[in-house]
């Protein structure tokens, strides 16, 4: 018998499970995976208790209950002054990662081709496998990971079907401009190519920038599908809930696969995050929040052998090891797990041919306690 003919043969176990058990086990301060070691706000806590009490405990709708659709339309028009409908152009989805996997299964085809840049977030690339696309890499340079344009359109031929991006941007840290989103729209002009646009740390934008959506450009908006994490947002990334936005055709495409994948979403956590959303200071005052504690991070290593290079956007910092050691940056990191307790995420994992450019990645969604450990340690490297 060969019951097994992989289909992804070169897939492996994503590094974050990899990471997260080896700082488990050698009981290391853990900044590889990104999550909060904090709670989240007692009264969003408090408003899906109740909603559980209430007894939204069955089948939710199967594109999300409308309430929030409805406070996700208004949170986008404000923001980005974007208007969509409710009824048929959002659907919540169980995380960002399932809305990612259901886009690529709705559009993409055998033979597409789906352009991404590198380094890109590991579970972009198993789903346009599965689907039999073609993976067109780009790779982003160096310490300031800016897109080459010029380069991106020459990637586009008549078999592009999809565009990823991710802004702000996991793993590096930045952000796009908005002269990024225009020439990006401008190059997209007159093709039938689709946007998959991944903004979960859309509320994670520092020193006074902002967060250029899809929704903002009209001409992106128009081709574009939104994906959104309420996990980023209200630190509880365990509950696993984001959701989708898209002009009304695409969106219907995706419903028809989405009512298969998950058919609907845990139904008393949409009512509770439903009624938190109605308050604007639930996610503006986000941006600050995790400033600080970049800062706070950055101040304490400022002096460590590592070369820094501030993020402008998620909780994720890049350090450059060059002058410490030519290790590549899978071992070296396992061995700050081991020798020095302390885990982080190596970049060339997500990087084109895995390309070791000697980076790790640190999350910083930390307490100050957990900061100061990790900075204890980093500086004795
Ligand atoms: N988004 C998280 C990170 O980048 C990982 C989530 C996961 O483990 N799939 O660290």
């Amino acid at each position: 018998m060969n019951l097994i003919e992989s289909k992804l043969p070169k897939v492996g176990t994503t590094i974050f499970t990899t990471m997260g058990k080896l700082a488990y086990q050698y009981d290391a301060v853990n900044l590889s995976q990104g999550f909060p070691n904090f709670n989240a706000d007692s009264k969003l806590l408090k408003l899906v208790q109740e909603a559980i009490s209430e007894g939204y405990n069955q089948y939710a709708p199967m594109q999300g209950i409308y309430s929030l659709r409805e406070i996700i339309s208004e949170k986008i028009e404000n923001l980005y002054g974007h208007s969509y409908n409710p009824e048929n152009e959002i659907t919540i989805t169980a995380s960002a990662t399932q809305g990612i996997f259901t886009a690529i299964s709705t559009f993409v085809k055998p033979n597409d081709e789906v352009i991404i840049f590198k380094p890109a977030y590991d579970c972009y690339e198993p789903a346009i496998t599965l689907c039999g696309g073609v993976i067109v890499p780009i790779q982003l340079l160096d310490a300031d990971f800016k897109i080459d344009w010029e380069n991106f359109k020459a990637a586009i031929t008549p078999k592009t079907k999809m565009v990823i991006i991710n802004t702000p941007h996991n793993p590096t840290g930045t952000i796009l401009s908005e002269q990024d989103m225009l020439k990006l729209q401008y190059i997209l002009e007159d093709t039938n190519i689709i946007l998959l646009s991944d903004e979960v740390y859309e509320h994670l934008v520092f020193d006074g920038k902002t967060h250029e959506s899809a929704a903002k450009f009209q001409g992106l908006a128009s081709r574009s599908i939104l994906c959104a994490s309420f996990g980023k947002t209200f630190h509880v990334t365990g509950w696993k809930m984001g959701y989708c936005a898209a002009p009304k055709e695409l969106m219907l495409e995706f419903r028809k696969v989405h009512q298969y994948v998950v058919f609907c979403v845990n139904h008393p956590v949409q009512h509770g995050v439903a009624q938190y959303l109605k308050n604007p200071k639930n996610y503006i005052g986000l941006n600050t929040f995790y400033q600080q504690k970049r800062d706070y991070f950055l101040n304490a290593i400022q002096n460590s052998r590592f070369k820094i290079s501030p993020c402008t956007g998620t909780y994720f910092q890049i350090l450059d090891y060059s002058s410490i050691t030519d290790e590549n940056d899978i071992s070296f990191a396992e061995r700050l797990i081991k020798e020095y307790k302390i885990a982080s995420i190596p970049i060339s994992v997500f990087n084109l041919d895995n390309q070791d450019n000697k980076q790790l990645r640190f999350c910083f969604a930390k307490t100050e306690e957990t900061l100061d450990k990790a900075a204890e340690i980093l500086n004795r490297i």
